[in-house]
């Protein structure tokens, strides 16, 4: 994880007293903070989207828009409903504070304010912010490790298999349908057994990108195991998917694969099936279009074979 440090932040503040502005933007620039330092709090719903302040010090008291008001709209926009709100208040305003912290803010202090007791409550509340951006940063990173096949770098099987899930479902409510194929490399023990392992994760690699080369976006392409990919083509008929499924097998016949002076050429077999509105689930269409890769490799390989006619 990187480290708190003040030059990271930018801090936003809002005061109609010029002294207070002077002070403010001079303690929080020593510490090291960037800083922008408005005196009318109509300026500041426009210069969020400018500035994408991390903290902002808000005076509660302003002529216009007050503190209060300014700190309903700034929550009220989803963007910015993360930032924390400091209030900078007189001590006899108590009962607006109580408002304050019903409308998001985190913290107050009171004017005058105490130069260290400031920047402590700023460090504090940015350091709150930062630790929950950084594990909201993990948790997408985790989220993504947990879909994504370490080697190919496309999805991986439980990923396949719950949006693959989910697409049956809907296909059943909506009477939708959807193709699937497999493709499993023909010999591919071969290439390990000629080349070495690490020329085989090679190949399993450039079948997987020249199979995404092939598809449309909205279509998934997962690997299902060593070296058998699936692929889920939405709103696809048996034709559309025997196409595909044919660009595939002759793409890759015809592509050599280099790696280092090796030349490299392979063939792939290819199962290809569609929905059926009586499938109980996604893994009875799934079985069905495993038969069919067993029919093509049972028949002579480096061809498309669908269990639908
Ligand atoms: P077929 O034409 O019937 O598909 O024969 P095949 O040799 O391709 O299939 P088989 O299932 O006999 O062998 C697959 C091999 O794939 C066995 C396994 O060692 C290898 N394998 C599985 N995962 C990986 C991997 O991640 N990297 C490499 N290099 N090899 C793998
Ligand atoms: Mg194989
Ligand atoms: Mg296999």
């Amino acid at each position: 994880m990187a480290s708190y440090n003040p030059k990271n932040f930018f801090i936003l503040a809002v005061d109609d007293n010029s002294i207070n502005r002077i002070l403010l933007d001079k303690l929080l620039k020593k510490e090291g903070y960037k800083t922008k330092i408005l005196s009318r709090s109509e300026e500041v719903l426009f210069s969020l989207e400018e500035f994408k302040p991390d903290l902002i010090l808000l005076d509660l008291m302003m002529p216009n828009i007050d503190g209060l008001e300014l700190c309903e709209k700034i929550k009220q926009n989803p963007h910015y409903q993360e930032i924390p709100i400091i209030f900078i208040t007189a001590s006899d305003e108590k009962q607006d504070l109580l408002k304050a912290f019903d409308l998001g803010a985190v913290d107050y202090i009171t004017k005058p304010f105490h130069n260290q007791e400031l920047l402590a409550r700023v460090k504090n509340h940015l350091e709150l912010k930062f630790t929950r951006d950084e594990l909201k940063k993990a948790l997408v990173e985790l989220e993504k490790l947990a879909k994504t096949d370490e080697l190919t770098g496309i999805s991986n099987r439980r990923h396949f298999t719950s949006l693959a899930e989910r697409e049956f479902n809907l296909a059943k409510r909506q009477k939708r349908f959807f193709s699937l194929l497999i493709l499993d490399i023909d010999y591919f023990k071969k290439i390990n057994d000629t080349y070495g392992h690490p020329v085989g994760d090679y190949v399993i690699k450039s079948v997987a990108q020249e199979c995404i080369q092939c598809l449309r976006k909205e279509d998934l392409c997962a690997r299902w195991g060593g070296e058998e990919f699936i692929i889920f083509l939405s709103e696809s008929n048996l034709e559309e998917a025997l196409i595909v499924a044919n660009r595939i097998r002759s793409h890759i016949e015809n592509k050599v694969i280099i790696y280092e002076s090796f030349k490299i050429n392979l063939t792939v077999s290819i199962g290809v099936c569609v929905y059926h509105d009586d499938d109980k689930s996604i893994v009875q269409t799934i079985s069905r279009v495993d038969t069919a890769l067993y029919k093509a490799k049972n028949t002579g390989r480096n061809k498309v074979v669908s269990i639908d006619s």
